[in-house]
Parts: C-alpha cells; structure tokens; sequence
C-alpha cells in the first residue's frame, strides 16, 4: 500500500492524475489485505515510464506499465475504456479516456469501480461502499449491456460472490440468466482463470451454486460436472484440488474436462491425486510413489485421515535418487555392459528396499544383487 501510494504521490508530482483503483480498494474497505495494486493515471504508458527508473511494458498496447519499487510491482495503467472482446480474449481495442470516473464506468461491479486518492479519500461514483455495506455483487449501470460487451463478467460475478461470501443482486443475477449463453463465446482460458480462482477461494459452494442456479453450467464446456455436490469440498490452496475433487465426485477422469487446456503439471496432479483417491488402501508405496501434495488432495477428497508426513518420513527412501548403489556399481558387479537391464534391476531394488525387504547399504545391496543376479542367470 505504501509503494502504491508513493507511485501515485510521483505520478502527482510529474503532474498527473493518479488513484489506486480497482480490487485493491475493494479489500482495503473489507479489511483484507489486497494481493496486487493497481493505479489508474492520465499520463501515458510513455509519460509514466519516464518518471520511474525501472518499468516493465507489461501490457504497454492496452495502456499497462509494470512499476518496480520497494521489490514489489505496481500495475500503472492509463485511463481506458474497453472495445468490445469480440473473440472474448482480449479487448479489440482500447480507448484512452479523459477522466476517472469514465475508467471507473467501464469497470465490471460497483464494489470494483471505486478509487482511492493519496489522502486516502474515497472515490465512489457507483456506491461500491454502500453494495460493500450490503455485501452484494452489483453490475456499473446496465447488466445487460455489461455482459453483452464482455460474457465473462457473468462469470466473474459468480467467482466474487464466493471470493467475498457475497449475494448476487437480484437484477443482475436475473440479466446473467438470461444471457447466459453468451458465457459460450469467451475462450477457454479466461474461463479457465475464473474457475480455478472459485476452486481456491473459502465459498466454493456458494459459487458453485450460483453457477448452476444461473443456467451458466448449462453452456460452460463440460458444464454439467460443476453440478456437483460441493458442500464437503475443501479448498486445498491449489485449483488443481478443485477439479479433482469434481471429478472424484462424479466418477469421471481427467480427459473429460481437458477441454480447460491445463498445464502438464497441473495434469499430472489432478491425474495423481485421483488415483490415490481411489485406491482401496494406501500402503507403503503409496507414500513412496505419490507426492505430499498429490495425497494431501487425495485424503481432501475421500476425508481419509492420513497423517501423510509421518508416512512420509517412515520411508527408508523418498526417491530412487537415495538408493545406496546405482547403475555403475551394478556393471561393476555383474560385470556386464551397459542395457535395459539395469533399469530393471534398480526398479526391484527400490521396490525392495521401500518394502523394507533390502536394506539401504551399499555392502548388503552387494550382497543382495550378487545373489538374486546369479539366482536368475
Ligand atoms: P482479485 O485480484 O482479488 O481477484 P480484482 O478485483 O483485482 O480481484 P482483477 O481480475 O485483478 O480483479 O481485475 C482488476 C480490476 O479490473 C477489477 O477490480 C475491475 O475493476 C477491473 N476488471 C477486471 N476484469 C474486468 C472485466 N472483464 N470487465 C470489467 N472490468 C474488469
Ligand atoms: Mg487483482
């Protein structure tokens, strides 16, 4: 806050206008510590870089600079309005505008569109304050007219509801019931970013019900899996947790939602911690072969109580990596070349000391394999 203040006193003193604007105030009022700061200025994207030594042209086309003070980064962006989002990525085109209050109009809910000025006055043309008051998420001006120009809001609208443990207003719940469709028309990963921020936040349920109360479940890709029964779920601090948990609940697998486009190891996590959701009995190679984040998911899901570090910490080894011998002292010892062989081989051997059946000690390893090696030739 302070950093954000001190770009806005330099952006004053240059001879601009400049407000923190946005979520920022939105959580100031609501007690919470807000996690990015934004400012809205009238200079431009040149003018502001040229009062601050070190910037990043973060979004330099849509008016955006990245300030760098204190070790933290201010998003400085120049009064706008937005185009239409016609392919619902990104806005065709960006106006810059005059005044505050027009940058403050383009904004998605009254608690969103309110300013702060160096004093810490609060600028409010919508009556955030009072929606904040009345803990309701309300469109600026017309909701139909809002979720025309851009369907995201829709779900936006959703995610803040949980986010803040807020009501929809009734107006513009009814405007996103009946625009609903239009959700269709806006790429994956903007939808993909608001879903994840509902999986994380304290109020999934709430979210989730608003979603299919909405209709918005009707036209979201693989929207029906939403409709599931939240009220056990909770929020591990990762979304990947969020779409297991749906897909654990309605018995299906993770090539039905890859729609979303995740990463490969957000795949892979939500691909893991189901099956270790699924398994019968988690024994010690359970521990061993998933990671504390894939089985603190899993037990999240089924409400298994694991203590996960203990079992954890009870393995003789945590990778093969520890195994006391490798592939060149199995050479060594076999006295054979390089192959196939020696994957096979450390593969049983990690399974046998993780059992507890072999010890991890590079002489009884020898011992072990010089055996069973000739055992088998
Ligand atoms: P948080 O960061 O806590 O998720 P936020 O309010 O900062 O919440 P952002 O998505 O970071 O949300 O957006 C910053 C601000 O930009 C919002 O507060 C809002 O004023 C405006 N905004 C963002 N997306 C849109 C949109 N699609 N339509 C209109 N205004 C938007
Ligand atoms: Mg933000």
């Amino acid at each position: 806050m302070k950093t954000a203040l001190k770009v806005v006193q330099t952006l004053e003193k240059g001879g601009f206008e400049a407000y923190i604007v946005g979520g920022a105030v939105r959580d100031l009022l609501l007690g919470k510590t807000p996690q990015d700061i934004d400012v809205a200025t009238n200079a431009a994207p040149q003018e502001v870089k040229t009062l601050f030594s070190r910037t990043i042209d973060t979004g330099i086309d849509h008016g955006t600079v990245l300030v760098l003070l204190d070790g933290v980064g201010i998003e400085v962006t120049t009064y706008r309005t937005e185009g239409m989002y016609s392919d619902s990525r990104r806005p065709d085109s960006v106006e810059f505008v005059q005044s505050l209050e027009e940058d403050l109009k383009r904004r998605d809910f009254t608690i969103n569109a309110m300013a702060l000025d160096k004093e810490r006055h609060i600028i409010d043309p919508f009556e955030g304050k009072k929606d904040i008051e009345k803990r309701l998420i309300r469109a600026v001006g017309n909701p139909d007219e809002r979720f025309q120009e851009d369907a995201l809001r829709m779900l936006r609208a959703v995610r803040f509801s949980g986010q803040l443990d807020f009501k929809i207003d009734s107006i513009t719940l009814a405007s996103i019931r009946k625009q609903a469709q239009g959700i269709q028309s806006v790429a994956v990963e903007r939808l993909k970013n608001e879903l994840d921020k509902i999986m994380v936040q304290g109020h999934t349920a709430r979210s989730m019900s608003y979603l299919k109360e909405s209709g918005l479940t009707k036209y979201l890709p693989a929207g029906e899996y939403f409709e599931t029964d939240w009220s056990s779920y909770e929020p591990v601090d990762i979304a990947a947790s969020g779409w297991a948990y749906m897909l654990y609940r309605q018995n299906r697998e993770f090539k039905d939602i890859r729609v979303y486009k995740f990463s490969n190891e957000e795949r892979k996590l939500i691909e893991q911690s189901l099956k270790a959701a699924r398994l019968e009995q988690w024994d010690i190679w359970t521990y061993y072969h998933f990671s504390g984040q894939q089985l603190a998911i899993a037990a999240a899901l089924t409400g298994v109580e694991a203590d996960i570090a203990a079992g954890k910490a009870a393995l003789p080894i945590q990778s093969k990596s520890e195994i006391a011998a490798n592939g060149i002292d199995l050479m060594e010892w076999s006295g054979k070349k390089q192959g196939p062989w020696i994957r096979q081989w450390i593969e049983q051997m990690e399974r046998s000391i993780v059992s507890g059946k072999l010890k991890n000690d590079k002489e009884i390893i020898k011992d072990w394999f010089t055996n069973e090696y000739h055992g088998n030739a």
